[in-house]
């Protein structure tokens, strides 16, 4: 048999914090503060499964529920002293909404239910003060017109401005029994009017009326938005809790307030909050007058000239903040609260985990450990690793106003202001200038790479979250706005137009890449603070983390910052970036279109040293920790030019017609380039590719070796390999370059060669292919575009609207697939190791710096993530929670 209803008060209580799927998180935490003696006004709890039953119904039909109700009323009526609907002390009661994921202000409440024209002069009479009276009776017609019998607020609200008027009186305090009694009057005669009947004065038809539309609210569109928005599904329906109301209004040692166990923005451990005297509950949110502080710290701080609570009513502010302490000693955690103060009595009213920023989190969950409250693990466990994007990067001050032209996707967090550049080569040019600025295209290509890396941040009107900007802006810490459609890129005139503006080149814009807002002019900033609780966080992360977090750095700049961050070696280094830079790329160009090996040969040695430097610089930066170089991996043409003015340019530097330029790219023109001549496939075309990266690589390490005392230990990693003979094959090419280099050099140098894992064939065959590696790195960009048979450059068209209707929850690219890729580099995982127990594995796509794929890689014991340098912290603080939370495997 269904238990429909929970009753609390008077130090007990039928439910507890636990049962919050049943009543709610309001119910299952007035239940938890009656349990542990807190005054808290009696009342009783409908489990949320009476929700779905009474919507459907649009009334009760459930006796049983309705004589639970019944019953549970006269326990309040027995607790209280007081009659429902009685002349003589009448008691009153408050309906309250509250499902299981607080909502905070999405649904409905009726205040002072049960008042009625013979029940208000009871309620004067007990109190022995007809003013309140009448103030009750107003705000409950006026919040039961509203909620119950939907007329609305605002027809209300114009009455009460009419006769605060007529009356001459500017605040509600000041209105008089008489006054009110007039408004009263009126209220009941526009319902009158508006209805056609008269305002229920039964207290049951009140009763009932009021639960019903507390339920009916959980439809209703707000509530629905916020479901969404949320992920809150509709089956779980509200609680309603019915609870003796206590009188925040009763007079001037009355008063209603909400209050933080500790500063939600700041994380300050001192009580913070608000109040007004003389009130109820709505009026400190409606802001209908201006609330006072409760800590006379806080007062001052606010410049505030009104008394705080502290100073006002000193006994109940001290009764308050012993509770807060025990509160919090209770939930292990900051609580926001809800109380009022009947002619100097304490009541609470609520308690829930309060919201927090960032930083607020950060020390709050420092400080709750250092008091020994929680443990290093629980203060590691609290942080949303997500959330230190606020920390790592430059944010816009909450506080600003904003001039918003556009938005799109937050595709790279952080706030960045500049000059708007509409070319990589303005781009350049300005930041030689030491101008910043931000670059704004329809989208990007690899081409942009030097003008992305000259802006303060990029702006595409075009592409999605893993488009080429996105990816790319991510990798390098720059904040990114991608996709903002209502902005529109005019290049014949140079303008940015969107918001009903027009921008020049040269305009300050600032952009919000954890928002996607694009805003005109510059905006007041917050700068990331690293030090402090954030470092300590990070201490306590690393204590508890099992897996190493490397980094993907391709560039020396990359390197410093993942170190700075914390990684603990380079996942992945990516040798094509390498040369796209400066005078490389005519290099590089020269090498791929040379028509025979002795030409290509002739221009790798001109790479070779450029190579050899930027390893030497890594190493040394890395200091002996893990570098890991993949050889070249994508298709050659996309070094080549694409348009025509700069395929003139080229041809002209290389003694070529453009005619034979274009020959010769459209010779190397693929299509599926993705699926074609990249990867293993060209140091297995041109060994000697392979051959000068290896050298670069060892002579590197040896000149690192020597020059910081660390031996370094290259690990090289052949990309898309499919098959363990093209393993063998390239594999045979390092360790001849190896064993020259290392034996002319007469050091030892240790150095690893593996594979990545990123087609399906190689994930079935690990075990054959761990014959010649030393390590398995999953790509999992790659692994989820064979896997799925989706290009990620295509895919966001039309993935997009496959999360739109349900068909997959996530993006495959952001959150790894377990169910598909997942099992892939399960089996990778199980049958390499097989083969080699002592086989390396790690991650290095995208994946490697998004949490829930952090968790996997937990769960499936590799040895390290690797992500871009700016996820490096998200990336450890996100291990060490999967270390703390999966179990353990023997
Ligand atoms: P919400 O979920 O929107 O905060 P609540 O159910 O908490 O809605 O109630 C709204 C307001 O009414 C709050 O300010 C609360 O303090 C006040 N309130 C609720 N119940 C009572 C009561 N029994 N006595 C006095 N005030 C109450
Ligand atoms: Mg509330
Ligand atoms: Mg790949």
């Amino acid at each position: 048999m269904t238990k429909w209803v929970y009753g609390f008060g008077g130090g007990a209580a039928e439910g507890r914090a636990l049962d919050i799927e049943i009543l709610g998180g309001k119910g299952a935490n007035l239940a938890e503060m009656c349990t542990l003696g807190l005054p808290v006004p009696p009342g009783l709890t409908i489990v949320a499964q009476a929700c779905g039953e009474f919507l459907k119904a649009g009334r009760c039909l459930n006796d049983a529920l309705k004589a639970e109700v019944m019953a549970g009323i006269a326990r309040i009526e027995a607790l209280t002293e007081r009659r429902f609907g009685s002349n003589d002390r009448p008691l009153l009661l408050s309906i309250r909404s509250g499902a299981r994921a607080s909502m905070p202000g999405m649904m409905d409440t009726v205040l002072n239910l049960g008042l009625n024209d013979e029940t208000v002069m009871g309620l004067a009479q007990d109190a022995g003060d007809e003013r309140f009276a009448w103030d009750s009776y107003r705000r409950f017609i006026q919040m039961y017109g509203d909620v119950v019998m939907g007329l609305g607020h605002d027809l209300f609200e114009e009455i009460l401005e009419d006769e605060k008027a007529r009356f001459g009186r500017e605040q509600e305090p000041e209105m008089t029994a008489a006054e009110w009694r007039s408004v009263v009057a009126r209220y009941k005669d526009v319902i009158e009017e508006e209805t056609g009947a008269p305002f229920p004065q039964a207290p049951d038809i009140q009763l009932w009326g009021a639960i019903g539309a507390v339920f009916s609210s959980w439809l209703n569109p707000r509530a629905a938005t916020y479901r969404m928005l949320h992920t809150i599904s509709e089956a779980w329906g509200t609680a309603v809790n019915v609870q003796a109301m206590v009188f925040g209004n009763l007079g001037n040692s009355s008063a209603t307030g909400v209050a933080f166990t500790r500063n939600p923005s700041t994380g300050e451990n001192r009580l913070f909050g608000e109040f007004l005297v003389n009130a109820q509950g709505e009026d400190v949110v409606a802001g209908i007058r201006t609330p006072q502080n409760i800590t006379e710290a806080q007062r001052i701080a606010s410049g505030s000239e009104k008394p705080s609570l502290e100073k006002l009513m000193p006994e109940a502010f001290a009764e308050l903040s012993a509770i807060c302490h025990r509160l919090e000693a209770h939930y292990r955690d900051m609580q926001d609260i809800e109380f009022t103060i009947e002619r100097g009595r304490l009541w609470m009213l609520q308690t829930r985990t309060g919201k927090r920023t960032a930083k607020a989190a950060l020390k709050i969950a420092v400080d709750m450990a250092q008091e020994r409250l929680i443990s290093r693990d629980d203060a590691v466990a609290r942080i949303d690793p997500a959330s230190l994007d606020q920390v790592l990067h430059t944010t816009i001050d909450p506080q600003a106003r904003r001039t918003v032209i556009g938005s799109g996707l937050p595709a790279s967090p952080g706030a960045a202001t500049g000059e708007i550049v509409f070319s990589s080569e303005d781009a350049v040019r300005a930041q030689k200038e030491g101008r910043d600025v931000i670059l704004v295209r329809v989208e990007t290509s690899p081409e942009d790479i030097h003008g992305m890396s000259a802006a303060v941040g990029i702006l595409t009107t075009r592409g999605g979250m893993t488009s080429h900007a996105a990816v790319v802006a991510r990798g390098m810490g720059l904040p990114c706005v991608t996709g903002a459609g209502n902005l529109r890129v005019d290049l014949r005139n140079g303008l940015l137009i969107g918001g009903g503006l027009s921008l020049k080149a040269g305009e300050i814009i600032t952009i919000d890449g954890s928002s996607g807002q694009a805003i005109k002019g510059a905006v007041p900033m917050l700068k990331p603070e690293l030090s402090g609780d954030f470092a300590q966080i990070m201490e306590w992360a690393d204590a508890a983390r099992r897996m190493r977090v490397r980094t993907n750095a391709d560039t020396p700049a990359d390197a410093r910052t993942a170190r700075a961050f914390g990684a603990e070696g380079i996942g992945l280094c990516r040798t094509e970036h390498m040369f796209f830079e400066g005078e490389r790329i005519n290099v590089m160009r020269e090498m791929i279109l040379a028509s025979d090996e002795a030409g290509r040969r002739a221009a790798l040695g001109k790479l070779l040293p450029m190579q050899r430097s930027d390893f030497v610089e890594l190493f040394s930066i890395m200091h002996g920790l893990p570098v890991t170089i993949r050889l070249l991996d994508p298709p050659l043409h996309e070094f080549l030019p694409k348009a025509e003015d700069e395929i003139a340019e080229v041809a002209a530097a290389m003694g070529l017609s453009p005619r034979e330029l274009s020959e010769r790219i459209d010779a190397l023109h693929e299509f599926n380039p993705m699926l074609g001549h990249r990867g293993c496939r060209l140091a297995i075309s041109y060994p000697e590719i392979c051959e000068m990266q290896a050298r670069a690589i060892f002579e590197a390490a040896v000149e690192a070796a020597r020059q910081t005392g660390a031996a370094v230990v290259p690990e090289i990693m052949v990309p898309l390999v499919g098959l363990k003979a093209e393993l063998d094959y390239v594999k045979a090419c390092i360790d001849a370059v190896a064993r020259e280099i290392i034996g002319a050099a007469g050091l030892s140098i240790d150095y690893l060669v593996g594979t990545m894992i990123e087609l399906p064939r190689a994930a079935l065959r690990a075990h054959v292919i761990a014959e010649s590696a030393d390590f398995f790195s999953f790509g999992t960009n790659d692994l989820t575009q064979t896997t799925f048979g989706i290009s990620r450059d295509d895919a966001a068209q039309f993935l997009e609207t496959y999360l739109r209707k349900g068909i997959i929850e996530k993006d495959p690219f952001v959150q790894i697939d377990y169910d598909g890729v997942g099992e892939l580099i399960q089996i990778a995982a199980e049958r390499g190791r097989r083969t080699k127990n002592a086989l390396k594995l790690g991650i290095c796509g995208e994946h490697g710096g998004d949490p829930t794929s952090i968790r996997f890689c937990e769960e499936r014991g590799l040895d390290y993530v690797s992500c871009s340098p700016f996820r490096v912290p998200i990336a450890r603080l996100a291990a060490a929670q999967a270390a703390i939370t999966v179990p353990k495997v023997a």
